[in-house]
């Protein structure tokens, strides 16, 4: 059984498409433990965000500031 420290180390490679033993604890574990689901969901927009920022460059260092603002105003 993962423990929260666990998680939180290993989100990132969840995210990438982890093998199925690791994909099936984590979300056992996340099905069960509301706080894992929360950071996992931010690390995983945080994610998504920086891929974005990194294609659009005309998206200025403030632009993608204000945006990064926003998202943390969420949690
Ligand atoms: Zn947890």
């Amino acid at each position: 059984m993962l423990k929260c420290k666990d998680v939180s180390q290993r989100a990132s490679e969840y995210l990438d498409g982890a093998d199925r033993p690791l994909k099936w604890q984590m979300r056992l574990h996340l099905a069960m433990c509301s706080n894992c689901r929360r950071f996992v969901r931010h690390l995983a927009l945080t994610r998504d965000l920086a891929s974005k920022v990194g294609d659009v460059e005309s998206c200025s260092q403030s632009q993608s500031r204000k945006i990064v603002q926003k998202l943390r105003n969420k949690s």
